[in-house]
């Protein structure tokens, strides 16, 4: 079991003020798996102080010293690697074959991209009389959650430390001791004290304050929509600037001369990867009717061949649900997708064969679903997958945009040209064109109720930046 009883706050590990302890449940097995502090008001006060402490020297360093410290982190990252990827099985349950490629190894990957640009700082453009150059905002509160826990901070600490700003950052309560190992790294690199800080606790109790803190000049916050409301009218007096990366119900539009194999495999995994629990999810198949029943076929034996169980087993596509709740929800929804007349193909809420313990779903297929639907509206963030039938693309656009979200998309068509053109109709901030990849350079973000912030790529780092104007 790993045990934290302390906050790295300027630079030094600290007795917390608050008094809790929070024990972290191995989703697989039932066991306690960590334990760490739990702050209250008065730790993040002490670390936004420690912030507001270091910005004025940190925010004048070159960014060639900014590169620097991250090209260092990065280094580190490989000789922590291990010991992160553990964090993934043992408090997210995530599978070894996907642990450390999707959520540990795009550490490196992410301080390097940021090193990479911290030069683009001081470079100033020339707009007609003005001269106009970039700062750092300032002091940063960085709200996490659960679902991606490392590859959600550096998504944001990352372009903060390449921007020259200071931070407070908090995961979520479900997966807390990447932070406290990537502190550690931070500490083994001589970061400057008070440029990282970390604080632990319950989002209700101390995530207000983090949003609210009037020496924050910016919270950048991924989670539920719910909570991230709850962010922006927590911080609206201060009028900092709010970034949100929420949840999504993405569609997935294969017309009738895709390539249906390849189409439906590439959407099985996608949705079944780190069970379900993943913001970007193509949660919706719209498929068209002259493929449907061929597509419900393939679907289900897709997935009933994922290996489900023990995330240490490197056979194992679908590990559990991360925690007792999740299922919970989970199996609610399945039961409301039943009772709402959609017809279950495959999977359902019993356990998965062969196992006895632990938050497990079954990888679930729903066919004869349609858009007004709770588990087509909904975010089920499980391995839930309804598909949804349509005639006309005109129809199938209507029902990609039929939800209040609009993180990503996808569209697998007879050719790229066919599915760009029908991607340009979604409303919706990323979009896979017939199987494309994840790309860590590419701005990430949603449109409507996912949210109103970009992160990764060059946008990444313009979301910690002022833009200043000289007159000459
Ligand atoms: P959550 O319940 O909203 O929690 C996210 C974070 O916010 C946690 O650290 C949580 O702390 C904290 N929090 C809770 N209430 C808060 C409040 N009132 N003020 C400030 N902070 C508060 O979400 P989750 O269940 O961890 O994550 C799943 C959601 O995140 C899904 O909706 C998913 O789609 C979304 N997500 C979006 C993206 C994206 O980039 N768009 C990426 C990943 C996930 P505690 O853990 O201590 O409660």
């Amino acid at each position: 079991m790993r045990t934290y009883d302390k906050f790295y706050i300027n630079g030094q590990w600290v007795d917390p003020a608050g008094q809790g302890t929070g024990d972290v449940t191995n989703p697989a097995t039932g066991a306690i798996s960590a334990q760490v502090p739990l702050g209250n008001v008065e730790d993040v006060d002490a670390a936004v102080a420690a912030a507001k402490g270091a910005f004025p020297t940190w925010s004048r360093t070159s960014a060639a010293e900014r590169e620097s410290f991250l090209r260092q982190l990065a280094a580190e990252s490989e000789k922590r690697n291990a010991d992160l990827t553990q964090t993934i099985l043992d408090e997210l349950g995530m599978p070894i074959q996907h642990a450390a490629a999707f959520q540990v190894d795009p550490l490196e990957i992410i301080c390097n991209s940021f090193a990479d640009k911290a030069k683009q700082m001081e470079a100033e453009e020339q707009v007609g009389n003005s001269i106009v150059i970039k700062e750092p905002i300032g002091v940063c509160a960085m709200i996490n959650p659960w679902n991606y826990p490392i590859w959600q901070m550096i998504g944001k600490v990352a372009p903060a430390i390449a921007a020259g700003c200071t931070m407070v950052v908090k995961a979520a309560s479900q997966t807390p001791s990447h932070l406290f190992i990537f502190a550690e790294m931070c500490d083994a690199v001589g970061l400057p004290a008070g440029v990282f800080n970390i604080v632990h606790g319950s989002g209700k109790d101390i995530g207000p304050r983090l949003s609210s803190h009037p020496d924050v000049d910016l919270v950048s916050f991924t989670g539920s929509t719910a909570a991230g409301i709850q962010v922006s009218h927590a911080a609206a007096p201060t009028v900092k600037r709010v970034f949100l990366e929420l949840g999504g119900k993405s569609p997935y539009i294969i017309t009738e001369e895709a390539d249906l194999k390849a189409a439906i495999d590439f959407g099985i995994n996608d949705i079944m990867v780190n069970t379900g629990q993943t913001c970007n999810a193509l949660t919706r198949m719209i498929v068209q009717e002259s493929v449907y029943d061929e597509a419900v076929d393939l679907a289900k034996a897709k997935a009933e061949s994922l290996v489900v169980g023990d995330p240490s087993d490197p056979d194992v596509f679908v590990g559990p649900m991360a925690s007792e709740g999740q299922k919970q929800t989970v199996i609610d929804y399945i039961n409301k997708g039943i009772a709402e007349g959609a017809r279950l193909v495959t999977g359902g809420t019993h356990m998965p064969e062969g196992l006895t313990q632990g938050h497990y779903v079954a990888p679930t297929v729903f066919a004869e679903v349609t858009n007004d639907m709770t588990i087509a509206q909904e975010e089920i963030f499980g391995p839930v997958l309804p598909l949804i039938r349509y005639s006309t693309i005109d129809e199938a656009i209507e029902i990609a945009n039929d939800t209040p979200y609009g993180l990503a998309a996808a569209v697998w068509a007879g050719d790229q040209d066919e599915a760009i053109a029908i991607a340009k109709r979604i409303r919706a901030g990323q979009c896979a064109i017939n199987g494309g990849e994840a790309n860590h350079e590419a701005p990430f973000g949603g449109y409507k109720e996912s949210g109103n912030g970009r992160e990764f790529g060059e946008a990444g780092l313009h979301e910690y930046c002022e833009l200043k104007a000289m007159q000459l």
